[in-house]
C-alpha cells in the first residue's frame, strides 16, 4: 500500500518532468493522505515535525511548482488563504462557515456550464457551496 502510493507519486512527477526528490514526494504524499485541503502553512507545520530540515520556502516553492505542472490544484478561498489538494478528478467543495472545514462535493448529476457564457469562453469552473456542516449542526 505504502509502496504503491510512492510509486504512483514518483510516476506522476516523472510524467510532468519533475524530479521526485524526497521533499516533493513528502508533500505529494501528505496531500494524498490528508484530504482536508490544507494551506501551505499547515503542510509546513505538519511535515516539519517528521523532517526537521524542511523549510517554509521549500514548501511554498514546491507547491508552486506542482501546481504549475498540474499535479495538484490550488483553491483560493474567501479568507485569502490558498488551500491545496492532489485530488485532480472534477469535484466541487463545501465550506463550513462555522468550523472552516472544506469538504469535497460529488458533482455527479450537476451539469457543467456551456463552453461559452455571455460571449466569454469558459476555461474552468469551480463549485463552492457554503453552509453549516453536519458536525456543526448537531
Ligand atoms: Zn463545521
Ligand atoms: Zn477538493
Amino acid at each position: 500500500m505504502r509502496t504503491e502510493l510512492l510509486k504512483d507519486i514518483c510516476q506522476t512527477l516523472e510524467q510532468v518532468g519533475v524530479r521526485p526528490t524526497h521533499q516533493r514526494i513528502e508533500i505529494m504524499k501528505y496531500l494524498k493522505e490528508h484530504r482536508v485541503h490544507p494551506t501551505a502553512e499547515m503542510i509546513y507545520s505538519q511535515l516539519k515535525e517528521a523532517i526537521p530540515t524542511f523549510s517554509k520556502t521549500t514548501v511554498y516553492n514546491t507547491l508552486k511548482l506542482l501546481e504549475e505542472k498540474g499535479v495538484i490544484s490550488a483553491l483560493a478561498t474567501d479568507e485569502d488563504q490558498v488551500r491545496y489538494e492532489a485530488n485532480m478528478t472534477p469535484h466541487g467543495h463545501f465550506k463550513c462557515v462555522k468550523c472552516g472545514a472544506l469538504f469535497d462535493l460529488n458533482l455527479d448529476g450537476v451539469a457543467p456550464p456551456e463552453k461559452e457564457l455571455d460571449g466569454n469562453l469558459v476555461l474552468e469552473w469551480q463549485v463552492m457551496v457554503k453552509g453549516i456542516c453536519s458536525c456543526c449542526r448537531t
